[in-house]
């Protein structure tokens, strides 16, 4: 599935987020959530690679983030 997300889901998840990474993830190094401001270059993160981009499939998150998450550079983006 190779669906790309919308502008508007984007939008969507910025505004949950309050503008900030949402990583969880323990192997980044921040403890709890990053919060790590997200603007300009930042990526809509598929929680299930294989769901669609929705909301409840998607995280915002920090490049730094990001290239933490087991998927990064895995399949197409
Ligand atoms: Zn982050
Ligand atoms: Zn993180």
């Amino acid at each position: 599935m190779t669906e790309k997300p919308s502008e508007k889901l984007r939008i969507d998840v910025l505004t949950r987020s309050g503008g900030r990474c949402e990583c969880v993830m323990k192997t980044c190094g921040h403890s709890g959530r990053c919060t790590a401001m997200l603007r300009g270059q930042w990526e809509l993160h598929r929680i299930n690679t294989n769901g669609e981009y929705t909301m409840s499939n998607v995280i915002g998150l920090c490049q730094m983030c990001h290239r933490n998450t087991p998927s990064y550079g895995v399949g197409a983006r």
